[in-house]
Formats: C-alpha cells, structure tokens, sequence
C-alpha cells in the first residue's frame, strides 16, 4: 500500500482542526474577512443600507451561497469610495440612500454562482459570473453590486431587478431601450442618480449590469489583494 506522505497528513489534520474549531468557537465568514483585511462598508459609512442578496434565498440561484455573512466587506480603499459615493448621493438628494447587494464575495460562494448556471455555454455564462479559476473583482473585494432606496430601504425602480439576465439591465443599451419604450425615462433617470454617484467616487461601471461597479480594475485588483476566502 502507498504510504500517505507525512506532509499531506499533518495538512489534513489541520483542516479538520481548523473547521472543527471554525463550527464550535463560530469563526464566522465575517470574522475570516476581518482577518484578511477587509472592513464592513457600514463602518465606513453607517448610513449606507445593506441586503447581501446571496445570503438570502433571493437570488438567482435561489440558494443561500454565504451562509452567515449578513455585512458587506470590502478592501478599505473599495470601501472609502463607497463612503464618497454616499455622500455625493446624500448630497444631492438627501432622503435617498446607497443599498448595497453585493461586496467582496469569499472564493467558495463563487464557485457555487459558477455551478448555479450548468446548462450556459461558458463564454455566455462569464458575461454574468466570473469563472472561479479566474476570480471575480468581487473576489478580491475591489467590486459592489448596488441600488439606490428611500431611507425605509425600498429600492427605486431600475427598470430590472438586481441579476436579472439581459439587454435591459445593460447600461450600453439605454439609448435604445428608452426610445423603443422597454426603459421609462423614471427608471433611466434612477439608473443616472446611482451611475453619478458613484462615477464621481472612482467607480466604474461595466457594459451589462446596471448595478455593478468596480474600484479596481481586474489587473490592479489582482496585483494589489489576493482571493477573498
Ligand atoms: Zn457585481
């Protein structure tokens, strides 16, 4: 019989040590990103409202993919942006708020967004979720999905739902869509009290998602930070 190396074993000894512990002393997720530097966007700004779609069953995969992460963590530059972006809102508009979807997203949720979606072809599938082997922006904390609400949290309407898969969640199509009547000028002009808000904190914004933005772009982001786990 092949003998187990000694290395393999002690590494295996420590994983089973170490979610044993993780489960009876409650080493949460919000804890592990703690510890890998990344700060609760509520801290940054208090004011900023917050719903993790993906710790709920409201989600396009309808699973509940983070478990007991309820906070929204980013790098503290992401975060500081964020803060900038809320008060650039607030600014404008005083009874509205930034709510927040999405932030830094641990390495395991991405694998299963990644496997949520089996039956796409995998070109079209990374138009939507990262492949788990390349890494998100929202893995390296650098990236927030967001809407803007009334201060009771109701979001405003943007024409889609957060995830909603198609051309009338693109920002590139807005034009077209408003004319061809499938965007009210109402929804578009939501869309711009979001889009200007956080454009002026540093933010980007990509082609298909109205609500996604980055801090970083992903070959910064992947110079500067490592995976979230
Ligand atoms: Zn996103």
């Amino acid at each position: 019989m092949r003998q187990i190396p000694f290395r393999t074993l002690i590494a295996c000894f420590y994983l089973l040590v170490h979610s044993f512990a993780r489960s009876l002393f409650g080493q949460s997720l919000e804890a592990s990103m703690v510890k890998q530097g990344l700060v609760d966007v509520q801290q940054a700004d208090p004011s900023i409202l917050v719903n993790l779609k993906y710790t709920t069953t409201d989600n396009f995969v309808h699973k509940d993919v983070y478990g007991d992460l309820t906070k929204a963590y980013l790098q503290p530059m992401a975060a500081l942006k964020l803060a900038a972006a809320s008060r650039y809102l607030q600014a404008k508009h005083p009874d509205l708020r930034l709510l927040v979807y999405d932030a830094a997203r641990p390495r395991t949720a991405q694998v299963k967004l990644w496997n949520a979606l089996p039956d796409m072809p995998e070109r079209q599938r990374r138009q939507y979720v990262a492949d788990p082997r390349e890494g998100s922006i929202h893995s390296y904390g650098c990236a927030v999905d967001l809407t803007v609400a009334a201060k009771d949290g109701t979001p405003l309407d943007m024409g889609t739902p957060f995830d909603y898969f198609g051309e009338l969640a693109y920002p590139s199509r807005e034009a077209k869509l408003l004319q061809t009547g499938k965007l009210t000028q109402t929804q578009l002009t939501n869309r711009q009290i979001l889009r200007t808000a956080m454009l002026r904190a540093g933010f980007t914004r990509i082609e298909y998602e109205w609500w996604h933005f980055n801090a970083l772009s992903r070959s910064r982001a992947k110079a500067t930070y490592r995976i979230v786990e």
